[in-house]
């Protein structure tokens, strides 16, 4: 954990096991000053970095399969000629663009109505 000196210009990191739970005098190296410290948990940070990961990581797998499907349309006539099979991966790509668009085009109407 980080520890603020009561000067406010510097921080150190302590090891928590050197800070018992009772507190301690610890002193600043740089300044000397002295004053008692005890341990703190960090505040409202226990839910939110599960939640921040999970978005970073969404968006990383939406990142890597848009760039996917982006390289794969941009070869495509060279894999399809290397591996005629590779079609049946295209098929599938834009059978299910063709949904999505299906279905934004049906959230969109049920908007307009
Ligand atoms: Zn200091």
């Amino acid at each position: 954990m980080i520890i603020t000196c009561v000067c406010g210009k510097y921080e150190f990191e302590v090891n928590k096991k050197e800070l018992p739970k009772e507190g301690r005098n610890v002193q600043c190296g740089v300044c000397n000053e002295k004053w008692f410290q005890t341990p703190f948990e960090k505040k409202g940070k226990i839910s939110s970095p599960n939640t921040t990961h999970y978005f970073a990581y969404s968006f990383l797998i939406l990142l890597i399969a848009i760039s996917f499907v982006g390289v794969m349309e941009t070869f495509r006539e060279d894999l399809v000629y290397h591996f005629p099979k590779i079609d049946q991966y295209y098929k599938f790509i834009e059978n299910i663009s063709q949904n999505i668009l299906d279905e934004l085009n049906y959230l969109f109407r049920s908007f307009r109505l």
